[in-house]
């Protein structure tokens, strides 16, 4: 277990500065980060300290291997200022799964919760209070270890940093459903947030973008048949009362808000799906009418609607409905994350 973490706090806060009314995503950064060092093999005390930059020597391995990971959660403030985390073990956890995977040292489950909640309580009148807003949180682990060889590092940095942000879409997305490009691969590293994953879906995102498109629906790397995830978010389509969302793998994440829908869902009574799901059958039920929704989930945006979708050059539109799933489960989870229901699930911390 860790002691008491050492608190060293800015000397000039910013908060003054930030038109909390206004909040993009993701965009500015509260006062201070929380910083934690692996060396001499093992994780050193994490210690809160003002928000700054960071020094590295050129040859760190992030810089050259990519060994990197990262999570995202949301801190909320309730009507009498309570704060709460939304299944935030779930995060510890799957960061230390995708550090294994990227051969980066686990981190003691106390170091990141600890952490986190002594970031909090320094940084809590930045949690932003209007619906729709949340305190953004980032944390991440590099490697800062030294050398051109292509092997593990032997020091690394585990970082949380925090934005008051607001929603992260606004409105619905058209989408392209990628017949070549993949973000992951089976035996890869799809199912870890690792670094690298995410730039590998910038250059085929563009290329969708130029077609007029605001995201791209990724396939399964083998035979472009399958529907797997949205962007970085899980998917879930709904063919007439049914959602579907396929089964993670070596490709697709375990998503937070994806395990949760389906959870919701079920105890609302929705029939879901947890099943693979051919492009073709979403194809033929867009032309039959029994497309009713398509969604993302994840935690930036929590669910964000599809309008429509390209495929093989032909568009197809979702029929606008008045009451969605997407609207319904959005309002339930965002309610439970917020103190403003009942959590039955137990998944407000
Ligand atoms: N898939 C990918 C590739 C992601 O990056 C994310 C965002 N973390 C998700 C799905 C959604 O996961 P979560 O609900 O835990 O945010």
């Amino acid at each position: 277990m860790i002691n008491d973490i050492e608190v060293i706090k800015t000397k000039s806060s910013k908060i003054n500065e930030v038109d909390f009314d206004n909040l993009k995503f993701g965009s500015v950064f509260s006062d201070h980060m929380l910083v934690c060092d692996y060396k001499n093999g093992k994780w050193q005390a994490p210690k809160v300290m003002p928000y700054q930059g960071i020094t590295l020597d050129p040859s760190a391995k992030i810089f050259h291997y990519g060994q990197s990971v990262f999570e995202g959660m949301k801190a909320y403030k309730d009507a009498e200022d309570n704060v709460w985390l939304f299944r935030p073990l779930d995060n510890c956890k799957r960061l230390n799964i995708s550090s294994k995977r990227l051969a980066i040292p686990e981190l003691p489950e106390d170091y990141f919760m600890e952490g986190l909640k002594a970031l909090l309580e320094v940084d809590k009148d930045w949690i932003p209070k209007k619906d729709g807003s949340s305190l953004y949180i980032r944390p991440f682990v590099f490697a800062s270890g030294e050398g051109f060889h292509a092997s593990p590092a032997d020091e690394y940095k585990f970082l949380i940093c925090t934005a008051p942000s607001g929603s992260y879409f606004s409105g619905e997305v058209k989408v392209l459903i990628e017949e070549k490009y993949s973000r992951s691969a089976n035996g890869g590293v799809g199912f870890a947030k690792a670094g690298g994953n995410y730039a590998g879906q910038f250059y085929p995102t563009q290329l969708a973008k130029e077609k007029g498109y605001q995201q791209v629906i990724w396939t399964d790397d083998n035979t472009h048949e399958y529907i797997e995830e949205a962007g970085a978010m899980n998917i879930f389509v709904r063919i007439n009362d049914t959602l579907i969302t396929g089964p993670t793998s070596d490709r697709i994440l375990d998503g937070i808000t994806r395990k949760s829908i389906i959870e919701l869902a079920k105890a609302e009574g929705i029939n879901v799906d947890v099943r693979k799901l051919r492009v073709d059958e979403v194809v033929e039920a867009a032309k039959n009418g029994s497309l009713k929704e398509m969604f993302g989930a994840g935690t930036a945006a929590v669910i964000s609607p599809i309008a429509g979708f390209g495929y093989k050059g032909e568009d197809y539109d979702l029929p606008k409905m008045d009451d969605t799933y997407a609207n319904f489960l959005k309002k339930r989870i965002t309610d439970i994350q917020t103190n403003k229901a009942e959590d039955p699930f137990g998944w407000r911390y």
